[in-house]
């Protein structure tokens, strides 16, 4: 799991579930351009892979012959434009809720009460930085969309 103490970006940070609005927007950029620095070595690791299958009874996705490990993190509807954090989604498994619960461990760090509301409003670009910051938190590689007619699936990407 993620320590803040030896990590350049939460260094910078006061500790303890304190961050100004001004400091949490700060975190959300740092968040972001991790995000996009990993995303580009995922991409180009996944490149080509164009069959995909994720199981959230045992937290795997599995890319062509690649196989990870993943911790979802929510869905989005662009339909009513709401975030649903995947811990509080009555329609995972216990292994996928379980995992996605660490992610909670955001509001401690931030105080941010959007980390612990079931569900919420929010636009794509919302479900973009909760899922980076979830991502920064888990130590992930990378984020996995789920393309779906209905709610779009965010999943954060970890080495086999
Ligand atoms: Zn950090």
């Amino acid at each position: 799991m993620h320590n803040s103490a030896n990590c350049p970006i939460c260094r910078g940070f006061p500790v303890g579930n304190s961050f100004s609005d001004k400091e949490f927007s700060a975190f959300v950029d740092a968040c972001r351009n991790e995000l996009e620095t990993k995303q580009e070595i995922f991409q180009k690791r996944i490149a080509g892979c164009d069959r995909w299958l994720y199981d959230l009874a045992d937290n795997s996705l599995t890319l062509g012959t690649l196989r990870f490990r993943i911790t979802a993190v929510g869905t989005f509807s662009p339909e009513y434009e709401t975030w649903l954090w995947a811990w509080a989604n009555p329609d995972y498994p216990a292994t996928a809720r379980e995992a996605s619960r660490r992610i909670q461990s955001l509001y401690s760090i931030t105080g941010f009460r959007v980390f612990t509301a079931e569900g919420i409003e929010a636009t794509s670009a919302d479900a973009q930085d909760f899922s980076a910051m979830a991502i920064h938190q888990l130590d992930s590689i990378g984020l996995f969309k789920s393309p779906s007619d209905g709610p779009t699936l965010y999943l954060a990407v970890h080495e086999p």
